[in-house]
């Protein structure tokens, strides 16, 4: 008999077996779920330990322009971070509370407009100490180029975001300089969930139209200046992509907000907007020095076989 014939004489027949054991999975799904945003609801509500909050004065300063109403909403989100997401070491390196706190700090100021859950294209962080090696495969035509690369961060589509410690360090120690690869790879990670969830966009339709035109137009004028041999604000790796382009201007604008929004007023109001924040007009770090743009690079490696990372950071 066909799996989904019914009959006539009750519940024994295998369709509604397959119905009950369906509705089942529902509800289970349905549970978890639930009981998922209850954890999440009180983990976000949670601050964090005295312990904690040192680490991050000394290997975050980037935290202390925050404005104070924003402070519970970075812990909430720290603590949402840390419960739901795996560290792994590599290359022999044992992860501490330290790594793990000063990352997921700086990942969720890319999301304090945003109530958990949040960062669902991955669960896992693996933590190199040092730059790490990664292989990279480049065509040009019909030829395929193999090439190895050092690489400060990666973050791999719908997989894990690779960090070295030795780089987050460098980059969170100075907030002013405009390099922070966690900002960097965590931006590419809300570019692709973004990607992946039309049906939610993070703006509205009109605001939508003026992203795209702002972002489209100053990308063409950043490389036409940099093609003209000019000296640029921007580093010039974020002409390779659009997606560089994004990560490269999330890194300025919260590290160096107050200089974007003076040099380019209306791509700051966009990053302001996408962000729902405003950190040209929190408290600005004297020590801050821009970086020379060509001190740290990432690269596009597409077009490349389906399982390789596309976006990284690149240091040569
Ligand atoms: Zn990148």
């Amino acid at each position: 008999m066909p799996l989904f014939s019914l009959r006539r004489d009750g519940l024994t027949s295998p369709a509604w077996l397959v119905l009950a054991l369906l509705a089942a999975a529902g509800a289970g799904w349905l549970g978890r779920r639930a009981w998922r945003r209850r954890r999440l609801a009180r983990l976000f509500a949670r601050p964090l330990p005295a312990f904690a909050r040192d680490i991050l004065a000394r290997r975050a300063p980037l935290l202390a322009r925050l404005p104070a109403e924003l402070k519970p909403r970075l812990e909430g989100h720290v603590q949402c971070f840390l419960a739901e997401k795996t560290f792994v070491g590599c290359g022999g390196l044992v992860v501490d509370d330290e790594m793990r706190l000063t990352i997921a700090a700086h990942a969720s100021l890319l999301v304090l407009h945003r109530d958990p859950p949040v960062w669902r294209s991955f669960s896992t962080v693996l933590v190199y100490p040092e730059s790490f090696v990664a292989p990279e495969v480049e065509y040009d035509g019909p030829v395929e180029i193999h090439r190895r690369h050092v690489r400060a961060g990666e973050s791999w589509p719908r997989g894990p975001v690779v960090l070295s410690w030795a780089d987050v360090l460098e980059g969170a120690a100075d907030p002013g300089d405009g390099y922070n690869v966690v900002l960097h790879e965590f931006a590419h990670k809300l570019d692709e969930e973004y990607a992946e969830q039309p049906d939610k966009p993070l703006l509205d339709p009109a605001g939508r139209a003026r992203w795209l035109r702002v972002l489209s137009r100053e990308f063409e004028r950043f490389r036409r200046r940099l093609e003209e041999g000019q000296e640029d604000f921007i580093d010039e790796y974020a002409a390779l992509s659009p997606a560089e382009f994004f990560a490269i201007l999330t890194e300025l604008f919260f590290e160096r907000g107050a200089e974007l929004r003076r040099r380019l007023p209306e791509l700051y109001e966009q990053l302001a907007a996408f962000y729902r924040l405003d950190p040209a007009s929190w408290e600005t770090f004297p020590s801050g020095k821009p970086r020379s743009a060509s001190a740290v690079r990432c690269t596009e490696t597409l077009p490349t076989p389906a399982n390789w990372p596309h976006r990284c950071r690149r240091r040569e």
